[in-house]
């Protein structure tokens, strides 16, 4: 069977009646580079930045990361690699960040809210990034987005990364800047996001959490997670529509993304991207080039809506 996914490498992840969605790979760590090559993935859908911090017990320096982020680029020989900036707090605890105990973490100060309270730490960061995408093609990530002003508010903080940068005569690339729709804010005011940003990347894995109360680590709600409610899909839906009336592309980077029962109706969708894990990506390659979407395009979106 593995053999016959081998056979897959190389082609595209197109229907048969010509709709194409990229499939990519989601990595937690350099180490699952020799398994996104394996598996032909069109580039990196998301790479969780956290693992630097988690490894370390200090912060990572700018060198540290450069280091890292420039192997990833040039591993992937011009292919897209999409960058997430840390997402830490919640359940990624680094002790050296000294982050006070929190009632609810999943909702406290995490993510882009730690970004922007502690600004040089996200600056080291994102002056690692760009000086990296000197070396291959990439993109930058901003997860737990809520608002148009944090976005702008970050936009800001790259302009002033990049003007350091120049003025220092340090190299870097062209870079998309996009966000994760992974909370109901986000998914919800995305038709003015839209404007803002280059591309989404839904993380259903959040954003189910949030939509339906329920702790996505607590086993003993699981028979109540049902990463099928109808409310998640409209949710997926909406967001891709939006996207597409500003002209940009939208994505899946939560698990829901591999989910081949799920497969048609996000083709069905218009999802431009899925990022799965590596060694979901021919399994979904075979599905997606043996789908036909258009005929039953209407009847698949009435199920949910
Ligand atoms: C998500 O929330 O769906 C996601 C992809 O990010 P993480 O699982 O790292 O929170
Ligand atoms: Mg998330």
């Amino acid at each position: 069977k593995r053999e016959l996914l081998l056979t897959l490498k190389g082609k595209e992840s197109v229907t048969l009646d010509n709709q194409k969605v990229l499939t990519y790979a989601n990595i937690g760590n350099s180490r699952d580079l020799a398994m996104v090559l394996q598996n032909d993935a069109e580039g990196i859908g998301l790479f969780r930045s956290e693992f630097i911090y988690l490894e370390s017990d200090t912060y990572p320096t700018e060198e540290e990361q450069f280091k890292i982020y420039k192997t990833v680029a040039e591993t992937m020989a011009g292919k897209r690699v999409i960058i997430r900036t840390l997402d830490i707090g919640a359940d990624k605890q680094a002790d050296y960040f000294q982050l006070a105990k929190e009632e609810n973490p999943a909702m406290g100060l995490r993510a882009i809210r730690i970004c922007l309270t502690r600004p040089e730490i996200f600056k080291t960061q994102l002056r690692a990034i760009f000086r990296a995408s000197a070396y291959g093609r990439l993109a930058v990530m901003y997860p737990m987005i809520t608002s148009v002003a944090e976005v702008r508010r970050i936009k800001e903080i790259v302009e002033e990364v990049k003007r350091e940068l120049q003025q220092e005569n340090l190299a870097f690339g062209e870079i998309e800047q996009g966000i994760m729709i992974e909370t109901p804010a986000a998914a919800i005011i995305s038709d003015l996001l839209a404007k803002e940003v280059d591309f989404f990347s839904i993380g259903t894995n959040d954003l189910t959490q949030y939509l339906l109360a329920i702790d996505r680590q607590n086993e003993e709600l699981d028979s109540f997670y049902d990463a099928h409610h109808t409310a998640v899909l409209r949710m997926i839906y909406q967001t891709v529509q939006n996207a597409h009336k500003e002209n940009i592309w939208c994505g899946i980077c939560g698990e829901l993304g591999g989910d081949t029962e799920l497969t048609r109706l996000f083709l069905a969708m218009g999802v431009d991207e899925l990022s799965v894990s590596p060694g979901k990506v021919l399994p979904l390659r075979k599905i997606i080039r043996e789908t036909r979407v258009e005929e039953d395009r209407e009847k698949l979106l009435q199920t949910f809506l």
